[in-house]
This record gives C-alpha cells, structure tokens and sequence, in this order.
C-alpha cells in the first residue's frame, strides 16, 4: 500500500494547516477547556468548509467535494492538532450527511444536506442508552406506527454534539426485533436535550436526550424501516477511522509539546531532552505515533474502497487511541510536575486522550470484533 501522499493531497494539507493556524487556532484557542458556543461552533464550521470540513468525503453528487477518504481524514487529523473538539464536531456532522446520502429520500436530502454541508445546521447521531451501549441490539428507544408517523419514546445517553445540533438521527426499535433511523429537526420535532460534563475534550459537547412521545413522519426515515441497525453498523467503520483521525491530532500535539519543552528545560546542566533517557521517552512517543498514522491511514484508504474491513478498522481503532494514551502521558512525564498543571497544555491532551477508546467500539468491543473474524468465534 503506498502512503505517499499525492500532490493534491500534500497542497490541500498545506494550506488547511496554514489556515488554521491563522484563522482558527486564535479562535478555537479561546474555548480550550470549555464548551465551544452554538454561534462559535456554526461559524468555525462555515470557516472549515471551503477546505472540506463537514463535506469532503461527501459525493459531489451530495453537495460535497467528493474527495478521497484520506484527503478527508488528513483534514480531520490536522485540525485535531489544533482543536480535538472542533475535529469531532466536524466528523460527526459529516456522519450524519453520509447517512442521509446513504439512506434519506430526495426530499430529506434536499432539505438537510446543504445546511449540514455548509456549516449552517450541526448534526448529532444517537445511539447510545443508560443501558445499551456496547450492545447496540439492546436499545429501549421506541417508535410506534401512529397513521403516517411515528411515536418516538425513549432516552439516548452519550450523544455528541447535541447540545448545540439542529438535526439528530436516532436509532429506535420500531418493532420486536426491527430497528429504524430517523431525523429529528430540532425547531420541528423537539428534542430534549440535558448536558453532560466530562473528563475531557470539553469543547465537543455531549448529551442526554430526553424523547417524550416525539411525533416525527414516516418518510423521515433514513435507510428504510427496518433499516437502522444495517445503516448504524455500516457507519461505525467510518467512525473508527475519524475518531482515530482525533487520536493522531492529539497525540502529534502532545509530541510537539514534549520536543519543545525537552529543548528548553535543563537538568544536571544541560537541557533535559539531552538525557538519553527524555529522548527515549520522545522515541517512543514517535514510534506509537507513526505506527498509529500507517494504520489509520490504511483504514482510511479501505474505508474508500467501500468494502467492509472489520478487522483492519478495529486495529486502527485499538491502536491509535491507546497510542495516543501513552503518548500523552509520556508527554506529561517529559514535563516532570508542571505537566500536571494546567500551565501546560499537556495534561488537556492526556484528559483529551483518555476519552477515546470509549466510542466508537471500546478497546475490548474492538478486540472481540477482530477475534471473531480471524477465529470464526463468537466471544461477545
Ligand atoms: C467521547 C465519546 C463520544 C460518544 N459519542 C456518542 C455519540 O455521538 N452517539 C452515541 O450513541 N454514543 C456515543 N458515545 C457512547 C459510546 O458509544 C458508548 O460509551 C460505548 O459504546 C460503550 O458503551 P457504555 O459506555 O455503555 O459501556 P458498556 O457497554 O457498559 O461497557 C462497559 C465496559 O465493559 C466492557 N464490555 C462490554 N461488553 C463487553 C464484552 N462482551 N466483553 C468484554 N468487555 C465488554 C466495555 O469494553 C467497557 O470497558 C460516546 C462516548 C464517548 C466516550
């Protein structure tokens, strides 16, 4: 597999890194510990998406640029480095295009992609429940058949984005064993929403969402009735992939940070990233972040071929976001005590780190997912 980047995609990474060093680190630099606002989030994304943010993996055929799947996850990767919260905004809301691309009718299309492309509308996925995460299969969320709507009751847990979202696709059980997608319009259909504060990435905002009886058309289906959990499955590869874009951007972030500082602070002497033992920490740290970038972009580019790649998502998965783990707390050692304060943007990038191998499939949803295909073997 070649992994040098075309001429396109070295000037199409060039000049997003120049922009967003220019335009949207001073922006995004103002939010680094806090959610970013509504109006903020909106405009960053309108900013993004001349150079594909939200819409380069999208068809032109969609409204979007059509690029390459790599392409699209460099251009997440490089605004990670800058801002992880931005970057999972962004590749959230893309998601939810690449569903309705996949599986809305014209008239949703129509109505949402360009909003959702653009800038102008943010969109959240929910899956995820107070009880059913891993096990997708276990959600309570309901929609019942009500004339030519239905009747969606039920709570979503975890849910990015949708604090600040105008349109949430959510999976139900819309039968026994039959599962849905639907989009809810936020000034249409309502949708509570109560805020949830975590570890880390606390500009990337995440939700409960409260469906009380949410009366939405049947046409507002995405994939089909009955189509929601082949819909929600084919899209958690791509997810395993961007997230893994996030996990590289923190991880190349921490990396630079450590070099800085080994540079400027001194011990015995002399500056410390002189000690052979600082410099196998910078080592290391280059090692696991130039493995997790080969098998991130391989994911990327068999993401692409629109094939399923079970295992080699998975590995991408594991590997980067336990990658960008140990970096950020190698990062943190480099950095001796004032690596735990918040002078220094190291322990953000370790809390940052920490929530990714959470989504997505854990670690272990992962590993099992990888087991079962090479040994034919149901562990779960
Ligand atoms: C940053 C972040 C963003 C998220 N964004 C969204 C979103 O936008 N939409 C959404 O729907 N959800 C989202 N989630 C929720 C996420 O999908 C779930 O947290 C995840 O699927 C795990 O579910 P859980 O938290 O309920 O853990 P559980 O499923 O309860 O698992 C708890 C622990 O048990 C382990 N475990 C579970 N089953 C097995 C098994 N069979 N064998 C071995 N170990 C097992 C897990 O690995 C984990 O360590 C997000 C989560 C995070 C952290």
């Amino acid at each position: 597999m070649n992994f040098e980047l075309t001429e396109e995609q070295q000037i199409a990474v060039d000049s997003w890194r120049g922009f967003l060093e220019r335009e949207m680190r001073p922006i995004t630099d103002q939010y680094l510990d806090d959610a970013i606002p509504k109006g903020v989030t909106h405009k960053l994304l309108k900013m993004g998406a001349d150079y594909g943010m939200c819409c380069a993996g999208v068809s032109d055929a969609d409204g979007g640029l059509g690029l390459d799947i790599l392409t699209s996850g460099l251009i997440s990767e490089e605004l990670a480095r800058v801002s992880p919260d931005l970057a999972g905004t962004g590749f959230v809301t893309e998601g939810v295009s690449l569903k309705l691309s996949q599986g809305g009718s014209p008239e949703l299309k129509a109505r949402y992609m360009p909003g959702l492309l653009s800038g102008d509308l943010i969109g959240s996925s929910a899956v995820s429940e107070p009880n059913a995460g891993s096990d997708v299969r276990a959600i309570t969320t309901r929609a019942v058949r009500d004339g030519d709507n239905y009747r969606i009751t039920g709570a979503k847990l975890w849910t990015s984005n949708v604090i600040v979202s105008d349109v949430l696709i959510v999976l139900t059980r819309s039968d026994e064993n039959e599962f849905t997608v639907f989009l809810l319009d936020r000034e249409e259909h309502g949708y509570e929403v109560r805020d949830i504060d975590k570890l880390g990435l606390k500009g990337w905002s995440m939700g409960e969402v409260i469906l009380n009886d949410v009366v939405v058309p049947a046409s507002n289906a995405v994939g089909g009735i009955g189509g929601g959990l082949r819909l929600t499955m084919r899209g958690f590869e791509r997810a395993r992939c961007f997230i893994s874009t996030v996990a590289l951007g923190i991880a190349g972030a921490a990396l630079d940070d450590a070099i800085a500082y080994a540079k400027q602070r001194s011990s015995f002497g002399k500056a410390i990233g002189s000690h052979q033992l600082i410099q196998a920490l910078i080592a290391d740290m280059a090692i696991d972040l130039d493995a997790a970038r080969l098998l991130v972009y391989r994911g990327l580019k068999m993401l692409n071929k629109g094939e399923p790649f079970p295992v080699e998502a998975g590995i991408c998965k594991v590997f980067a976001t336990e990658a960008a783990n140990r970096i950020a707390s190698k990062a943190i050692q480099v950095h001796g005590a004032f690596g735990i304060t918040k002078e220094f943007p190291v322990e953000r990038h370790f809390r940052n780190a920490r929530l990714l191998t959470i989504p997505d499939g854990t670690t272990q949803i992962n590993q099992l997912i990888i087991g079962r295909n090479l040994l034919g073997l149901d562990a779960f």
